[in-house]
């Protein structure tokens, strides 16, 4: 049985647009979600995360794309 790693179910805590700024250290620096993988998210906060955040891009909080600079 492996460990659940995923901070959401470790704090007890879903995804939420509001925390946009705790949502954005899953982003990778070009703006895309980072996997599960290198996340330890479970798939179900992950599901959830990637909601929040189409939510957070909708309202402007995160951005669609990074472009380097
Ligand atoms: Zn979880």
């Amino acid at each position: 049985m492996s460990k659940n790693n995923c901070s959401y179910c470790q704090k007890k805590s879903e995804p939420s647009y509001k925390e946009y700024e705790v949502m954005s250290k899953y982003l990778t620096q070009r703006g895309k979600i980072v996997s599960r993988e290198r996340s330890g998210m479970c798939a179900r906060h992950q599901r959830r995360l990637a909601q929040e955040i189409k939510k957070a891009r909708f309202l402007a909080l995160l951005p669609y794309v990074v472009y380097e600079t």
